[in-house]
């Protein structure tokens, strides 16, 4: 988990940035979950990149954007979903947008 890139992408797409109280969760099933102060949603924590499920969201934005084309025409989807270099993967395909998205803004 790389929180400061977490935090970075989330604010760069404009999604929430969850705020909630980690002593008070809410126990469903066999999941710690919360309620986010800000947009009221029911969430397992904050967005981890690394993660299939976070990760998917991310490269669909990605995907939306017109002026990151050419960034994403760099990666090869398959890769992300790959076994054994998925992780790998999806943490490269992170840092450097996050990289990318710094220097542009700069
Ligand atoms: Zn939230």
């Amino acid at each position: 988990m790389n929180e400061e890139r977490g935090r970075f992408l989330t604010e760069a797409a404009g999604w929430c940035r969850h705020d909630f109280d980690p002593d008070k969760h809410v126990n469903t099933y066999s999941l710690d979950a919360y309620v986010c102060n800000k947009c009221k949603g029911f969430i397992l924590g904050n967005n981890d990149f690394s993660q299939e499920e976070d990760f998917s969201r991310l490269l669909t934005w990605v995907t939306n954007q017109e002026q990151l084309r050419e960034f994403r025409a760099r990666f090869d989807e398959r890769n992300f979903t790959d076994a054994g270099n998925g992780p790998s993967s999806r943490e490269d395909f992170a840092n450097q947008l996050c990289l990318l998205l710094k220097s542009r803004s700069a």
